[in-house]
């Protein structure tokens, strides 16, 4: 009988790319996916440490499901993703039946690592070492990859910002980026299967082509896919059937330009919505999250692509009750909101992550208060979306 594999994610799109992955390995390994946990004979659950209500939901979740357990000893139970790397071993004190732990740089090793479990192996971690902060190789999906009508291309993985309150490049390791001959092959094949939209994911796409032999930015990795785009539909004589979108995310304000806007602007292919999270408006907040730019140069972004990018879209995060947010600095963010005029943003109650330079703040805005600016913030953002 064929086995039944049941993955589970939370958080982001890099979240929701890499369990397209293993699922990829999975099938290709003989499984058959299972969307019900009851049915499964591997439960995986790709993770997210972003925020803390994030991982007491995956606590709550995998828990829950211990009793599986109890009804068959052979259920393989493993944790993937970013909680592998920020918890480590301390999991399988606080969740016994987890066999195994695997962070995100080692996903490829899924089938590799269920094996050794079905061998009588528990406990088996494959996380948190130096291959983390080096170089290794983002992994290709085969040409017969599943795909729907949206799909996500990863351009670069990891991030070197160390935002104060961000526990990403902790469990992601250091920046690395695709070379772009196999991004542009895969946008390739992607086209030939008559793709509707591809995202292009990272987590600071702008710095793209850092660290790589090739000398080349993300706007001119755009120029290239967009000329990439257009000859394989002319090539697939997709040109009538409709138009295929490309959009990325996350773009980090430090590193946009002039450049990347006009590439938006004249690039067909490209949509004109722009992700660029300020997460303050307060420049005393912003300084003490390390986010590199101020609310100055975050409004003059804002001006150039409102003027270079016709009908173009902005949106936005932002966080409230940073360690140190007065009620002055949440005012400063509410007024910047109400003037920007963001088409949508998402906002986040701050939590304290480990290894991050914020945990060592006071966490000195009470949840009470959070919850009152989080509202406020959230039915001010709601009225000016509606608007658009
Ligand atoms: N790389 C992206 C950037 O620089 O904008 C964002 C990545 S992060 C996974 C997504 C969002 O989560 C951030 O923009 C921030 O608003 C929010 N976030 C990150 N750490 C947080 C924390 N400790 N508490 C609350 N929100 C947080
Ligand atoms: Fe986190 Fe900042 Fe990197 Fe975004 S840029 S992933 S918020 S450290």
């Amino acid at each position: 009988m064929m086995k039944k594999v049941y993955i589970r994610t939370f958080g982001c799109q890099m979240n929701a790319h890499d369990s397209e992955r293993v699922k990829d390995l999975l099938l290709n390994d003989g499984y058959c996916l299972s969307d019900e946990p009851e049915d499964a004979d591997v439960l995986l659950f790709n993770t997210c440490s972003v925020r803390k209500n994030a991982e007491d939901r995956v606590f709550g979740v995998v828990n829950s499901l211990k009793r599986l357990r109890k009804k068959d000893p052979d259920v393989i139970f493993g944790i993937m993703g970013c909680m592998a790397e920020a918890h480590g071993r301390s999991i399988f004190e606080r969740m016994g039946h987890v066999d195994f732990l695997c962070g995100p740089a080692d996903l490829d090793k899924i089938p590799e690592i269920i094996e050794k479990i079905k061998k009588g192996q528990r406990g088996v971690v494959y996380c948190m070492d130096s291959r983390l902060r080096g170089n290794d190789k983002i992994p290709l999906f085969p040409e017969d990859r599943k795909i729907g009508k949206r799909v996500y291309v990863k351009i670069m993985e990891g991030c070197d910002n160390f935002c104060s309150y961000c526990v990403v490049p902790y469990v992601r390791g250091g920046e690395r980026s695709r070379p772009s001959r196999e991004i542009l092959s895969e946008i390739k094949q992607l086209v030939d299967k008559e793709v509707k939209k591809i995202t292009l994911l990272g987590q600071n796409v702008n710095s793209y082509g850092k660290g790589l032999k090739e000398d080349i930015s993300f706007p001119e990795l755009l120029r290239k896919i967009d000329i990439t785009v257009k000859s394989n539909l002319v090539k697939s004589n997709q040109v009538r059937s409709g138009r295929l979108e490309i959009d990325f995310m996350t773009s980090h304000p430090k590193d946009a330009s002039v450049d990347l806007f006009e590439a938006i602007a004249g690039l067909k292919s490209l949509s004109k919505q722009l992700h660029l999270p300020l997460q303050s408006g307060s420049n005393k907040i912003l300084k003490r999250m390390n986010r590199g730019y101020t609310l100055e140069k975050y409004s003059k972004l804002v001006k150039d692509f409102r003027r270079i990018v016709k009908k173009g879209t902005i949106t936005s995060d932002f966080i409230v009750g940073f360690p140190g947010e007065t009620k002055k600095d949440f005012n400063d963010t509410l007024n910047t909101v109400k003037e920007i005029r963001f088409s949508g943003a998402y906002i986040f109650k701050y939590s304290s992550r480990p290894f991050t330079k914020a945990s060592k703040f006071k966490d000195d805005v009470l949840t009470e208060e959070k919850e009152r600016r989080h509202g406020l913030l959230l039915e001010t953002q709601r009225e000016i979306s509606r608007n658009y």
